[in-house]
């Protein structure tokens, strides 16, 4: 068997800046009052890498890990130890109640099955979900007085809401139902509130938050605005200028016809990236604060963008994707949450230059006990 060469570095690249990360964490912790922000780290830290997000969050300071899917806990525990990893789609069959077991993770029990396999699975210490209104996963009020729940050894009780960004009305009456649960059920902890959650004040702090969007960037409601950074860089390389004369047109279908010379670049970014169709012609990339404007569809692996701003730029040149997360959604007319999970695997993603002593610095967690 010959062994290949190293590939060529990419032509797309991510740059995490895990010193805003880890100030985003600090601050949701300060706005979280006397409860502490655990991270929802599913979906491989919201598309940024646990690699890179996870050892930052654990630097400063979180303890509550959240991760959706069993097949996300091996790489969070990398650094983290199994009681602070939850699971929060639960296990619905015996292999996933074994694995919980085996792996020393918290499951979060989501209804009366979940229980049941718990508890025959052998149980332990376990978060129990209430639904309080959003039917998404959730044991129901109704179900409260199921003896099987009695079984359980619950650590955090918990709730989510379904509106916390819109609605003060829904998210209240959320709380209401939650605190109905918690004087029904025993338990050690509590926790209601995601990111914006957080945002709606004491009542909703409980003993833990559970932030995930904001941590990575996001801003679901004004009042954080001021208190979070953006974490997520992407870079898309020029792979061919070309100059244009009156009527070429560019791309899939064309949509777009030149109306007079111009000078344009492909760029390396395309759907599979997660840059997609839905940017139109609001999008554009920038180099060195100069906007250039796309041209044309979003076609597969590439766009076009107009050079006219920039026309020293070359082949080779990085061109930045603009992720300021809440001007992006509005021109994309992608959510937020959208806009960081789409970040595809052709991104080579890495520390964000000025942070890699922050990274470098961070301890693997074993050499801290
Ligand atoms: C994803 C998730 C969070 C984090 O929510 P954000 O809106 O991203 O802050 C918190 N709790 C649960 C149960 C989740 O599924």
């Amino acid at each position: 068997m010959s062994t290949l060469p190293e590939p060529p570095p990419p032509t797309l690249r991510l740059a995490i800046d895990t010193a805003a990360l880890a100030d985003n964490w600090r601050a949701l912790n300060a706005l979280s009052g006397s409860a502490r922000a655990g991270a929802a780290v599913k979906a491989n830290c919201y598309g940024l890498g646990v690699e890179h997000c996870v050892p930052a969050l654990v630097k400063a300071g979180a303890r509550d890990f959240f991760v959706a899917h069993w097949g996300e806990v091996a790489p969070v525990l990398a650094h983290v130890p199994p009681e602070q990893l939850g699971v929060l789609h639960g296990p619905n069959t015996s292999e996933e109640a074994a694995y919980a077991r085996g792996t020393g993770v918290r499951p979060v029990i989501n209804s009366l099955h979940q229980a049941r396999l718990w508890s025959e699975a052998g149980g332990g210490p376990c978060n129990l979900m209430i639904d309080t209104g959003i039917n998404r996963l959730g044991v129901s009020l109704a179900e409260l007085g199921d003896p099987v729940l009695g079984t359980l050894d619950v650590q955090v009780l918990m709730s989510h809401l379904s509106s916390a960004e819109e609605d003060a009305a829904i998210s209240a009456q959320q709380l209401a139902r939650f605190r109905t649960a918690c004087a029904k059920v025993p338990h050690r902890e509590t926790s209601i509130a995601n990111s914006a959650g957080i945002a709606l004040g004491e009542d909703y702090r409980c003993d833990l938050t559970r932030p995930g969007l904001a941590l990575y960037g996001g801003v679901p409601t004004p009042s954080l605005a001021g208190q979070i950074r953006q974490v997520a860089f992407p870079q898309a390389a020029i792979i061919q200028t070309r100059n244009l004369s009156a009527g070429d047109t560019v791309g899939y279908n064309r949509e777009f016809t030149a109306p007079g010379a111009m000078r344009v670049a492909t760029v390396s970014l395309g759907y599979a990236d997660g840059f997609l169709r839905s940017w139109g012609k609001q999008g554009y990339l920038a180099h060195d604060g100069r906007m250039l404007p796309l041209l044309g569809k979003v076609s597969m692996d590439m766009v076009v963008v107009d050079l006219a701003a920039a026309p020293d730029l070359r082949e080779g040149d990085w061109l930045d994707v603009p992720y300021h997360l809440p001007d992006a959604a509005q021109r994309s007319g992608l959510s937020q949450y959208e806009l960081l999970t789409a970040l595809g695997d052709r991104f080579g993603r890495s520390v964000k230059a000025d942070c890699a002593d922050h990274a470098a610095s961070a301890k693997p967690l074993a050499a801290q006990h």
